[in-house]
C-alpha cells in the first residue's frame, strides 16, 4: 500500500519503520523543517521496550538511556511515604532523554526506507477512492490507500473538547554531579500535599555529555504568568523549603528560560479508526503523564497497526482488527489515570491526606503491590497478542 503518516512523533516514527518494514510505500510529514522533539525525559515501560526491542532498538535505548526501578514519593511535611512502587520481578523502566529516543527512531525510519516531508503543516484530510492530507499552504497530497493520524494531542483530524488539566509542570533537564544526592534507579518525588511536586529522574545521556536527570515541578496552568512575575530567586526558595536537597540541582537553573511549562491533558476519542484514516498515539488518547504510559501507548498503537495491517489486505477490516487490540487496555490506562492525577495534582486536601494515609499503606499489601507493578509497568489489561513476539511479559 501507499500509506502517509501525518506526524513524526514517536507514534509515527515507530509506525513508519514497522510499515516500511512489511513493504508498504511510506511518507512521512511533519510540520517541522527539522524534526525536533519537545520536552525533557520520559520513562519507556516494559511494554515501550518491548516494542522497541521489536525494531532492534533495545541495545541503543539501553545505552542512552538510564535504569529506573522504582518510583518513590514523600510527602514533604510528614515524612510520610507517598508513593512506592516497583516493576516488579526483574523488570525495570529506561529513562530517557526524549532527543535521544527521537534520533534512535528517526534513524531507523530513515534506515527503512521511510520517505520524510518535513515544513508541511497538516490542515485536514480529504478521503473518496484515495486519501489526502490538505497542508497550511493550501497545497495536497498525492492520494494514499491510508492516511495515519499521529499529529500528537493537537492534531487537527481530531474533534475534541479543550483537553488541558489545570496543573502542568515546568521541566528541565540538569546534569547530574556528585554532589547531587538521589536514590540511585529512582524517579523521585516531594508532594505538598496535591499542590506542589517536585521530581527528578535520571534519564541517561545526550551524544558524548554528562549523565542528566529530568527536574519537574507542578504549576497550575493559570499560575504560570505569576510565576514568571515572581522571579527565578522567590521559586528557587519554595522549592528548597520542600525539598533542601535539590540545593545543587536549582544551582544550575539560572535563567527562567531553562524552564519548559509543559500543560498536560486527557482526552479519548470515542472511535479510532474511520474510512482509509485511523488515529494513533496522543491523537486518540492524552492522559497527564503521571503513569508515565502515553510514549509507551503510542509504540504500542504502532505496533498493533502494523500487526493488524500485516494479517490481512482489506483496510477496514485491518483497522478494525487494530481497534479491538488496543481500546481495552486504551480504556483501563485512560481510567486509571483520571482517578489517580487529583491525588497527586489537585486543589483537593482530602485526596493527598488519603494518599499518604490510606492509599499507599494498603497499596504495600503484597497482591495489590503487584498490580500496581503491572500498572506502572504497562502490562495490565493488555492484550496478550498485542505484543506477543515482542516477549514481552503481559500479566
Ligand atoms: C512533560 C511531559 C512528560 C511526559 N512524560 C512521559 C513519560 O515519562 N512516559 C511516557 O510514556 N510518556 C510521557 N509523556 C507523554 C508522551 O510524551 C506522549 O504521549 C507521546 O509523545 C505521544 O506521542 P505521539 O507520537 O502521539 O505525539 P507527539 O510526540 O506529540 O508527536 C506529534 C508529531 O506531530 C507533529 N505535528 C503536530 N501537529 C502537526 C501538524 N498540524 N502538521 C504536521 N505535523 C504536526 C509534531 O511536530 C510532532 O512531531 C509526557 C508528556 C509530557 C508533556
Amino acid at each position: 500500500m501507499d500509506i502517509a503518516i501525518a506526524g513524526a512523533g514517536i507514534a509515527g516514527l515507530a509506525a513508519a519503520s514497522f510499515l516500511r518494514r512489511q513493504g508498504h510505500r511510506v511518507v512521512l510529514y511533519d510540520q517541522l523543517d527539522k524534526p525536533a522533539p519537545i520536552g525533557s525525559g520520559l520513562i519507556i515501560q516494559p511494554t515501550g521496550q518491548a516494542v522497541l526491542s521489536a525494531l532492534g532498538l533495545s541495545e541503543a535505548l539501553a545505552r542512552r538511556g538510564a535504569r529506573i526501578d522504582r518510583l518513590f514519593g514523600r510527602a514533604a511535611r510528614s515524612g510520610r511515604v507517598a508513593l512506592d512502587v516497583g516493576f516488579g520481578g526483574d523488570a525495570y523502566g529506561i529513562g530517557v532523554h526524549r532527543a535521544a529516543l527521537f534520533e534512535l527512531l528517526f534513524c531507523e525510519a530513515l534506515d527503512a526506507g521511510v520517505e520524510f516531508e518535513p515544513a508541511h503543516e497538516v490542515v485536514g484530510v480529504h478521503v473518496g477512492e484515495s486519501a489526502t492530507l490538505e497542508f497550511s499552504d493550501g497545497q495536497r497530497s498525492p492520494g494514499f490507500d491510508l492516511i495515519v493520524d499521529a499529529l500528537g494531542l493537537h492534531s487537527p483530524l481530531v474533534e475534541r473538547e479543550d483537553p488541558f488539566l489545570d496543573y502542568g509542570a515546568l521541566w528541565t533537564n540538569i546534569p547530574l554531579t556528585e554532589n547531587m544526592k538521589m536514590m540511585p534507579n529512582t524517579l523521585e518525588q516531594r508532594y505538598e500535599g496535591a499542590r506542589k511536586t517536585a521530581g527528578v529522574m535520571p534519564i541517561g545521556v545526550m551524544a558524548n555529555g554528562p549523565p542528566l536527570a529530568a527536574f519537574f515541578w507542578s504549576l497550575r496552568r493559570d499560575r504560570f504568568a505569576q510565576w514568571q512575575a515572581d522571579g527565578l530567586d522567590a521559586w528557587k526558595e519554595e522549592v528548597l523549603a520542600l525539598w533542601p536537597a535539590l540545593e545543587a540541582h536549582l544551582a544550575v537553573i539560572q535563567n527562567p528560560e531553562q524552564l519548559v511549562f509543559a500543560r498536560y491533558a486527557h482526552h479519548t476519542i470515542q472511535n479510532p479508526v474511520g474510512r482509509r484514516l485511523v488515529h494513533i498515539g496522543d491523537s486518540w488518547h492524552a492522559a497527564s503523564p503521571q503513569l508515565g504510559q502515553g510514549a509507551n501507548m503510542a509504540l504500542l498503537d504502532a505496533y498493533a497497526l502494523a500487526k493488524s495491517l500485516s494479517q490481512t489486505t482489506d483496510i477496514d477490516a485491518a483497522l478494525g482488527a487494530y481497534k479491538m487490540l488496543r481500546q481495552r487496555h486504551i480504556w483501563l490506562y485512560q481510567t486509571i489515570s483520571q482517578l489517580f492525577t487529583p491525588f497527586y495534582q489537585s486543589d483537593s486536601r482530602l485526596l493527598p491526606w488519603l494518599r499518604d494515609c490510606i492509599v499507599t499503606p494498603v497499596s504495600q499489601l503484597p497482591p495489590i503491590a503487584a498490580v500496581l507493578s503491572s500498572m506502572v509497568a504497562g502490562n495490565l489489561g493488555l492484550d496478550p497478542s498485542a505484543i506477543k513476539e515482542c516477549a514481552c511479559r503481559p500479566a
